[in-house]
């Protein structure tokens, strides 16, 4: 932690510099964002890292397990009050989803996976990932793989991400990040849900 503390004093003077932020009181004006970036908060993935991207190229999302709630109207979740800012105020016109290969949450949705001591990210998971596990039709998909699969499909069913979608005004990327050899793949399209066909980027 002393060196995260260092690092942080060293910048204090200096705001981020960038061609996507700009100064002023107004926070929606000073960023522009050109897409919304939703990951795992695994330490190991780092969207700066993947996409070189400069302060206010992404706009964040981060959650245990890269997970998309599902759309329930009257039941805000930060989730959904981010993809709706994201869209609706910052107006990103790209959305990637990303996933990655030795995720600890989905390693809690597999059978006994559940442990006490991640009792609430189990039950989380769970509430919203219903469509994550694998029916005995499906042909054998990478859990990983069926996992962030499920989240682009929540996502597709946000009624501004539809919208968006029909109109072609907005696009949703699915990005698989593989851990061990830092290749990105990316998730079939909406046409082929269910197929584990992912291509690398
Ligand atoms: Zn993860």
């Amino acid at each position: 932690m002393e060196s995260l503390i260092k690092h942080a004093r060293t910048i204090t003077p200096h705001p981020p510099t960038s061609p996507h932020v700009r100064t002023g009181p107004n926070a929606t004006a000073t960023q522009r964002p050109e897409a919304l970036f939703i990951a795992c908060s695994d330490a190991r993935v780092s969207p700066a890292f993947l996409t070189g991207a400069q302060p206010g190229q992404l706009f964040e999302l981060r959650n245990v397990g890269n997970v998309v709630p599902p759309h329930r109207p009257g039941r805000p979740t930060g989730e959904a009050a981010t993809i709706e800012y994201a869209v609706g105020v910052l107006g990103v016109t790209d959305i990637v989803v990303c996933g990655h290969s030795d995720c600890g949450a989905v390693r809690t949705l597999r059978p006994g996976g559940l442990s006490i001591s991640a009792f609430t990210t189990w039950w989380w998971l769970t509430r919203t990932n219903k469509r994550s596990r694998p029916s005995a039709t499906e042909p054998p998909v990478d859990p990983g793989h069926l996992h962030l699969l499920a989240q682009l499909d929540k996502l597709r069913r946000y009624p501004k991400i539809a919208r968006g979608l029909a109109q072609g005004r907005l696009r949703v990327h699915g990005w698989f990040y593989n851990l061990t050899d830092g290749r990105v793949f990316i998730a079939p399209t909406a046409n082929s849900p269910t197929t584990d066909s992912f291509t690398p980027l």
